[in-house]
């Protein structure tokens, strides 16, 4: 008699037994969706383009499995696919197209970029505690206070800028630090090599989870600096439109891939079969609208800080913490703010803008203005605003595709309108001149 199969030997078989929609041989549903490194072999944006799906029909666009089941051949199942609560063969070739763009081993669709912080927050036990900054999205604020109240979670924020006041709130209970970068409102750098390196050397235990929102694998990969998990919003850059909410989860660590499978095939926050088709389109599209809108936005700070504007933008040289940023970043992003030391004149401001849409959130193609502290942050108490230093008066700007002539000339009316810069005879050379810049100051 043949000697027994050993588990290895057993999994290898399986994998080696199905061919999936990609031609990929894998074990039955529940099966890692993206057990592959992710070694890139083209540039990012060609990379972000080209998908090898071996569909049956060669759709060059993989379709929609509307399907909540799916058939088994034998009795006992085993199938790749049973149900779509575990596995979908759509959100299985996003996952693992991300897998690819991030430079991980292993991604995770979800319904929403808090969804992706719920699944990974959900590695923490009663106890443990968490660093964190204190210049966070409002929804992260909120989650990790729920988790504080009702968890027994221990949340430590910290300035995370300083890597010093990270380092003395390590201890061995520390079982994560996380962090965004740059910090929204107030883009504020995050040394993400440094924090990684102290983290782990102070508690090897410790996971450090970076939230990649704001830049997208486009301009920075947190795993390629040393953090375990890095999530993002896939409603914001990686969809770019505005019409979906999703989230991403990326790491390169098996066993950490497969905790958080757990969860999201427990509790059944897997991005919908149609969602990950917007989010697998809007994708593909990622390099060149993020280069328009950074290109936008480069020009838009670089206006309003020439008329005497605080403005916080890592593309400008004037960023405490420009060297910081380019050493990590491939790219200054599309989101920055602006101060004007008066919040009724930034209220008037917002309100004036026509071009730029009275929205929260960021990433999508059209540019957005924003009051941070009444919409986006209203939900961080005033007196924790107050002690994060978040100036009430600041206006955060999300740039989109549009053409920049018509971006700034929109700003500059509602400047002028709301009485923030005087209108002078400039104002209405920059309109007819090309390329003309008013000389008209801040007030
Ligand atoms: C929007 C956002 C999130 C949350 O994502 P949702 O898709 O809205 O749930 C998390 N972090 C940052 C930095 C964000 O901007």
């Amino acid at each position: 008699m043949a000697a027994p199969q050993t588990p290895a030997q057993a999994s290898k078989k399986a994998l080696l037994s199905r061919v999936d929609l990609d031609g990929h041989a894998l074990p039955p549903s529940p099966a890692p969706s993206s057990p592959h490194p992710g070694a890139r072999r083209y540039a990012l944006a060609t990379e972000l383009v080209y998908t090898d799906s071996k569909d049956q029909y060669g759709a060059s666009s993989i379709p929609i499995y509307q399907s909540a089941t799916f058939k088994q051949t034998s009795s006992s199942g085993g199938n790749e696919y049973d149900y779509t609560r575990s596995g979908n063969p759509t959100r299985t070739h996003l996952e693992r197209h991300m897998a690819k763009i991030m430079n991980a081993n292993r991604a995770l669709a979800v319904g929403s970029g808090m969804g992706a912080l719920d699944v990974i927050t959900r590695l923490l036990k009663p106890g443990d505690e968490v660093i964190t900054g204190d210049d966070l999205y409002g929804g992260t604020n909120r989650l990790l206070t729920y988790l504080k109240n009702n968890q027994g979670v221990i949340v430590h924020h910290v300035d995370s800028t300083n890597v010093d006041r990270v380092k003395e709130a390590i201890t061995d209970k520390t079982a994560m630090v996380l962090l965004e970068t740059p910090t929204n409102p107030l883009i504020k750098i995050v040394d993400i090599v440094s924090i990684a390196r102290i983290s782990h050397e102070a508690n090897s235990k410790a996971l450090v989870v970076v939230d990649n929102t704001m830049l997208s694998p486009m301009l920075l990969n947190p795993l390629d600096l040393g953090a375990d998990i890095v999530y993002e919003s896939g409603t914001k850059y990686l969809s770019g439109h505005h019409d979906i909410m999703a989230g991403i989860i990326a790491c390169n660590n098996p066993e950490l891939g497969d905790k958080m499978y757990f969860t999201i095939n427990s509790t059944g926050c897997g991005l919908s079969p149609n969602d990950s088709f917007l989010l697998m389109r809007g994708v593909k599209t990622l390099a060149i609208r993020m280069e328009r809108q950074q290109s936008n936005a480069q020009r838009i700070a670089e206006y309003l800080e020439e008329h005497g504007f605080k403005v916080r933008y890592p593309g400008l040289k004037s960023h405490p913490q420009y060297d910081l940023h380019w050493s990590m970043a491939r790219g200054a992003g599309a989101v920055l703010s602006f101060e004007t030391q008066d919040v009724a004149l930034s209220e008037r401001i917002v309100e004036a803008a026509r071009l730029w849409g009275i929205s929260v959130s960021f990433g999508c193609v059209n540019s957005l203005i924003s009051m941070p502290c009444r919409m986006s942050h209203a939900s961080i108490d005033a007196k924790t605003r107050q002690e994060r230093q978040m100036p009430e008066d600041i206006i955060r700007l999300c740039v989109g595709i549009e053409d920049v002539e018509d971006l700034i000339d929109d700003l500059r009316n509602a400047l002028i309108q709301a009485g923030a810069i005087t209108f002078t005879i400039d104002d209405i050379h920059a309109k007819n001149v090309d390329g003309e810049e008013s000389s008209s100051s801040a007030a």
